[in-house]
């Protein structure tokens, strides 16, 4: 067992950089020593990779368990086309055994060293949620330690009620020790990458929902600093899978709360980097319409560019993530637009996905466009979001709470419709809060 020296707590901080809170850091070695560690103490956090844009795997002066070292690829059954992993185990480590194997798990969110537990904590959504969902969806089962309750397996036959409130539950029902997670044949050794350039948010959506019946996987990249009718323009990605094998090139890198941005004193990002860099990079892909990348290169976009969330420093940053309704879009993007102008907000990144589905509990699931933003911490960014804040209620457009740090309990209510169920099922399986985070405290749950 690693614990930092004698218990004492070590500063914990969001990803994002903007909450911080004092709390022993442990570290089981494996189940046994799990199961002992809890029985020690009253409340317990627990952390993966910490890489939630928020404090939800940490809360002041409560151990944080690191599930890091809980992270065997237990079984791949390859008649089911399913595989059990702990929890503790990295996306990129678990899809580099899927594809050596010849399979592939379809739902891949955008850094390769979140684990397991945050994807099913979080029910985490990829390129592909218009199509096939979110992490979810391609859960079979899992193996959950609470200390009140025990080792429990779930699946939707099995306690199906400790099962969906696990899923996007914040790691609040217990440790998730292991999951059989749903995969896929390998349909191809490489991705093929097209980029189309468009002119503004509106007529990025337009070319995304044009390809979206087509099986591919979808995003794009905008500028949100531009004014009038060049807002949001920028380049949507389609990629599909081929067959020629592309050699591999990147390995997968480490990201990691404490170490974001503490070589940057001062804050790289404002209007004029970030306007800068914005024309640079939609010049540079503009060219570039069409690549082929081995299947590993290709997964995770963000592998490689962390440069990117190291610039903010240590000051941070803040993102917003939000659903807006398809029927919603042109005028909340023109909302947006003067949002941006009249708080003078930096945004250092925009992009869009399209989602499909119905969300429950504080789940980041609906149908429209997920809009994101992000800025650099700064008290325009927060103004820029509180605007939004009131456009989220005002369209009942879920907001994600793993990349949040902001939110109350008050602003939760009325965004989700869910959160009574939530915090009331929870209640009743957790009256004791066994479980704890600053998130939870923060949203009130
Ligand atoms: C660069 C980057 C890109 C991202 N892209 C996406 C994206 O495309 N789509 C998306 O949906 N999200 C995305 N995220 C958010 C990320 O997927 C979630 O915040 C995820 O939960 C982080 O997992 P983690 O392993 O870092 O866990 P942590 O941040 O440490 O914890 C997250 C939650 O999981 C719980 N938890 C973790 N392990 C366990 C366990 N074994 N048992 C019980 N609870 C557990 C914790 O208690 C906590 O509530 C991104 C984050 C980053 C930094």
């Amino acid at each position: 067992m690693r614990r930092n020296a004698d218990n004492v707590a070590v500063a914990m901080v969001s990803f994002d950089g903007t909450e911080r809170c004092a709390a022993p850091e442990v570290s089981p070695a494996d189940r046994a020593d799990l199961v002992r560690i809890i029985a020690e103490h009253q409340t317990v956090s627990i952390r993966g990779s910490g890489l939630s844009y928020c404090q939800a795997g940490a809360a002041g002066d409560v151990p944080s368990l690191s599930t890091r070292a809980i992270n065997r690829i237990i079984a791949l059954d390859q008649e089911n086309g399913t595989i059990q992993v702990e929890a503790g185990c990295t996306i990129g480590r678990l899809l580099t055994h899927l594809v050596d194997c010849g399979y592939w798990f379809p739902v891949l969110p955008g850094h390769p060293h979140i684990t397991i537990g945050g994807c099913v904590a979080f029910n985490t959504h990829g390129k592909t949620q218009h199509d096939i969902g979110q992490f979810s969806d391609h859960v079979a089962a899992l193996t959950i330690y609470h200390p009140d309750h025990g080792e429990v397996g779930c699946s939707p036959t099995e306690h199906p009620d400790l099962f969906a409130l696990t899923l996007g539950g914040m790691g609040l029902t217990g440790w998730i020790l292991d999951v059989t997670l749903c995969v896929e044949p390998l349909r191809g050794r490489s991705i093929r990458r097209r980029g189309t350039v468009v002119e503004n948010f509106v007529e990025a959506v337009a070319v995304m929902e044009e390809a979206e019946s087509e099986g591919l996987h979808l995003y794009s990249w905008n500028d949100g600093n531009r004014r009038g009718a060049r807002f949001g323009t920028g380049i949507v990605y389609e990629e599909a899978f081929v067959g020629h094998p592309a050699e591999p090139r990147s390995k997968y890198r480490k990201l990691d709360p404490v170490s974001r941005g503490r070589q940057i004193p001062i804050p790289l990002w404002n209007r004029m980097t970030t306007s800068v860099a914005n024309r640079a990079y939609r010049l540079i892909e503009a060219r570039r319409r069409e690549r082929t990348m081995a299947v590993l290169d290709a997964a995770f976009p963000i592998n490689g560019r962390e440069g990117y969330f190291h610039a903010f420093g240590a000051r941070g940053f803040r993102e917003y993530q939000m659903i807006v309704p398809r029927e919603a879009w042109v005028e909340t993007v023109e909302a947006v637009r003067l949002a941006i102008a009249d708080t003078r907000a930096c945004v250092t990144l925009a992009s869009l996905k399209l989602f499909k589905g119905q969300g429950r509990h504080l789940w980041f699931r609906g149908d429209g466009v997920c809009l994101t933003l992000d800025g650099p911490a700064t008290r325009s960014t927060l103004r820029l979001f509180s605007i939004l804040d009131r456009l989220a209620v005002e369209l009942g457009a879920p907001v994600n709470l793993s990349k949040d740090s902001r939110l109350d309990a008050q602003a939760a209510m009325s965004i989700f419709p869910g959160y009574e169920r939530f915090r009331s099922e929870l209640e009743r399986h957790d009256p004791a809060r066994r479980i704890d985070s600053e998130l939870r405290r923060r949203i009130g749950v």
